[in-house]
């Protein structure tokens, strides 16, 4: 594959001090995501996975190594530098949807641009579009309160798509999901990674795992290719 790199960290650690205490997590992770490309990222409950996604999308520091998006070493940006670097390359979605509960879907969908500088009008536009790509077009304005949990967890994905990120970070998307919900989740990533986003997808399920080009497990710190079980 010769698609350009997004992202990319070399020998990533992170120690967690507690009082006298180190726990040492990551120790030496290396990852590289081009362009368009899907990738899993499996491993024991406890293991990093977390973590690591925090470390990738500049919401915590590592204790060494670095993370670079579009060559862009995070650490060497400023805090608010940090922000928009986040705001223009990476979109975010979590195990709880983490939508702001007083706004509705369109409102949710719409925020990351306007935080980014986009007007009303076209944040509100271009946030209808999304939200029709996920097939949530008829509840424009339904507050989260209101949605199934499914129909929640796609607007959460629409919001991270809005502004085009060269990749979208996942961290157990569909792990507070049935089991129908979560199939309409992952037809949902297949249909979207056919664009040029990455994904970076964080799962304790082997099916999820499947639909990714690359399977990684994070072991003792330390990320390692899975091989694919023939299909
Ligand atoms: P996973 O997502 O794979 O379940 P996490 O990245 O959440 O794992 O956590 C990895 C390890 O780091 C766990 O042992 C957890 O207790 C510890 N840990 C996570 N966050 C913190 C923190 N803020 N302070 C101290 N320890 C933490
Ligand atoms: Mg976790």
């Amino acid at each position: 594959m010769n698609n350009a790199l997004v992202l990319r960290c070399e020998q990533l650690g992170r120690v967690y001090r507690d009082g006298s205490r180190e726990v040492q997590v990551l120790n030496g992770v290396e990852l590289a995501l081009r362009d368009g490309e899907k990738i899993a990222i499996v491993g024991a409950s406890g293991s990093g996975k977390s973590t690591l996604l925090n470390l990738l999308g500049g919401l915590d520091t590592p204790s060494r190594g670095r993370v670079m998006i579009r060559g862009q070493d995070l650490a060497a940006l400023g805090e608010r530098a940090l922000c928009r670097w986040r705001n223009q390359h990476l979109g975010f979605v979590y195990q709880f949807h983490h939508l702001l509960p007083e706004f509705d879907a369109r409102e949710n969908v719409a925020m990351p641009l306007l935080i980014g500088g986009a007007g009303r009008r076209s944040a509100w536009q271009a946030a209808e579009a999304v939200l029709a790509q996920v097939g949530m077009q008829h509840r424009l304005q339904h507050r989260p309160g209101e949605l199934s949990g499914g129909e929640r967890q796609r607007v959460a994905i629409a919001r991270a798509l809005v502004t085009q990120p060269d990749c979208v970070l996942m961290d157990e998307p569909t792990g507070n999901l049935d089991p129908e919900s979560a199939e309409q989740v992952l037809a949902l990533i297949d249909s979207l990674s056919a664009a040029s986003t990455g994904f970076i997808v964080v799962t304790h399920d082997p099916r999820i795992a499947q639909r990714m080009d690359r399977t990684l497990e994070l072991r003792q710190g330390a990320l390692l290719e899975q091989p694919r079980a023939p299909a």
